[in-house]
C-alpha cells in the first residue's frame, strides 16, 4: 500500500475506534435537556456584536481598591495553602456578626456557617445533602437558572408555580395545593432575579405559618441581600425562627463586593442540616480560595462597606431610569438586585428572545429575555437590564433605549 493511502486507512481505523468507543462509553445523561445558560449566549451575542453589555449581571467597575489590597497582602504574607474544610474561623465570625447585627439571628461560627465558593456551590450543595431520588422540590418561576438542574441531578422532581401578577407575589393557594407527602424543599430567592421584587414580612409569616406542622425544607437564595431599595427591607428567613430552624440561607460576596470572579459565598444552616452539608461540601471543593477569605474577613470588620450598597445601586436604578424617562418602555422600579425589567410590548411584538436578539445586533445593547425563566415559557414581552454599571455606560445605554 503507497505510503498516502496507508495514513488514510490509520486515519479512519482510528475514528472507527473512537466513535465506537464515544458510543459504547456515552453516559446516560443526568441533564439530558439542558440548554446553554441564557446568560452565556447574550453575554457571548454582546461580545461578538461590540454592544453595552447590560445582559449577565456583572459590574463594569472594579472593586473597593482596599479589598484588592487586603487580597495582595494576604498572598504576600503567604496565606497560599489550603484553608480549613468549612473556612477560616475569623470570616465565619465575621459573617456570624454581620448576621446577628442585621437580622438579630445567631450562628454559630464552627457548627453553622460554611464559606463556599460562591453561591451557585452553596446552593448545589444544600440541595444535593437532603434531596434524595422522587423528592419534590417547590421552584417559584421565574427563578434563577441553576435551581431546577441542581435538583434533578439528584434524582429530585422540580415542581414549578409561576410568580403571579407585575409584582410578582405567590400565590399562596397553588402552593398549599402543591404541598404533599413528597415535598422536600421550597426554594426562595429574594431580593428576586429576575424581577427585583422582594418578598415582605407579611409573606414570610404565612409561609412560616404554611410550613409549620411539616417536615419542608427551605433554601433561601439571599444574594442580593444588601441591594435592596426605597426604605425597604430585606426580610432573611432567619427573622422568623420556624423558618430559620428548616432553613439553608447561600449568600454571595461576589455579588455584595463587585468581585463576581472570586467565586465566594457561604452558608448559613442550623446545625443539622449543616453537618450534612458539610460532609458533601469536603468533597466538591474541600476548602475555598483561602486569600480572598482573608481580605474578605478584614474588609467586612467595617460595616460601612456593606450598609453603602443599597444607596450605591438605588442611585444606579435611578440613572438608569431616569434615561429612559419618555421612553415607550413601561416598567416598576426595581425594589432591588441589581436588575430592572422593561415591558417593550409598546414597541415591538417580536417574542422576547428575538426582541433581546434585536436590541443586541441592531441597536447595540444586550440583555436578558425573561421568557427562559418562566413557566412553559411564558412571554410577557419583558427584558432584564442590569445596571450594575458605570455612570457612563448607563448614560450610553439610556440614550439608545430612550429613541427606540
Ligand atoms: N443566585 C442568584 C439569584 C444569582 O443571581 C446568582 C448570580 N450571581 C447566584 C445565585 C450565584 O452567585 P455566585 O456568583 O456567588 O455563585
Ligand atoms: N447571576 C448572574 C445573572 O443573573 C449570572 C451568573 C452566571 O452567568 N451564571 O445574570
Amino acid at each position: 500500500m503507497n505510503p498516502a493511502r496507508g495514513r488514510v486507512f490509520l486515519w479512519h481505523t482510528t475514528q472507527y475506534h473512537y466513535i465506537y468507543a464515544c458510543m459504547k462509553l456515552s453516559p446516560k445523561s443526568k441533564l439530558p435537556n439542558l440548554e446553554t445558560s441564557i446568560f452565556t449566549v447574550m453575554s457571548q451575542m454582546a461580545v461578538k456584536e461590540k454592544a453595552i453589555n447590560l445582559s449577565q449581571g456583572f459590574p463594569d467597575f472594579g472593586a473597593d481598591p482596599e479589598l484588592l489590597d487586603l487580597y495582595r497582602e494576604a498572598i504576600a504574607d503567604g496565606y497560599n495553602q489550603y484553608a480549613p474544610m468549612g473556612g477560616i474561623f475569623s470570616l465565619r465570625e465575621a459573617i456570624s456578626e454581620k448576621t446577628a447585627a442585621l437580622y438579630g439571628a445567631v450562628y454559630h461560627p464552627e457548627k453553622e456557617i460554611t464559606v463556599t465558593a460562591g453561591a451557585t456551590q452553596a446552593i448545589y450543595t444544600a440541595i444535593a445533602s437532603v434531596v434524595y431520588p422522587g423528592d419534590e422540590v417547590i421552584v417559584f418561576k421565574p427563578a434563577y437558572d441553576c435551581y431546577e438542574p441542581s435538583v434533578v441531578a439528584q434524582g429530585g422532581i422540580p415542581v414549578v408555580l409561576q410568580l403571579k401578577g407585575p409584582d410578582f407575589r405567590i400565590d399562596w393557594d397553588a402552593l398549599r395545593h402543591a404541598i404533599n407527602p413528597k415535598t422536600r424543599m421550597i426554594m426562595l430567592n429574594s431580593p428576586h432575579n429576575p424581577s427585583g421584587t422582594l418578598l415582605k414580612a407579611k409573606d414570610l409569616l404565612r409561609l412560616q405559618e404554611i410550613l409549620r406542622d411539616t417536615d419542608i425544607l427551605v433554601l433561601s437564595d439571599e444574594v442580593y441581600e444588601h441591594l435592596v431599595f426605597d426604605h425597604n427591607t430585606h426580610e432573611s428567613v432567619c427573622k422568623y425562627q420556624d423558618l430559620k430552624e428548616r432553613s439553608f440561607i447561600c449568600a454571595s460576596f461576589g455579588k455584595t463586593f463587585h468581585v463576581t470572579g472570586w467565586k465566594m459565598g457561604y452558608c448559613l444552616a442550623p446545625e443539622v442540616l449543616m453537618r450534612e452539608f458539610r460532609k458533601l461540601h469536603e468533597f466538591v471543593v474541600f476548602a475555598v480560595n483561602h486569600p480572598a477569605q482573608r481580605a474578605i474577613a478584614s474588609y467586612l470588620k467595617n460595616p460601612a462597606h456593606y450598609q453603602s450598597l443599597g444607596s450605591f445601586f438605588q442611585r444606579k436604578r435611578d440613572l438608569f431610569l431616569h434615561g429612559i424617562k419618555g421612553s415607550r418602555f413601561r416598567f416598576t422600579p426595581s425594589e432591588g438586585t441589581y436588575f430592572q425589567l422593561l415591558d417593550y410590548s409598546e414597541i415591538s411584538k417580536s417574542p422576547d428572545l428575538e426582541y433581546a436578539k434585536t436590541l443586541t445586533v441592531n441597536h447595540g445593547v444586550a440583555s436578558i429575555p425573561i421568557s427562559v425563566f418562566n413557566v412553559n415559557r411564558a412571554d410577557h414581552h419583558q427584558l432584564r437590564f442590569c445596571f450594575a454599571k458605570t455612570d457612563e455606560t448607563l448614560k450610553r445605554a439610556t440614550e439608545i433605549l430612550a429613541a427606540l
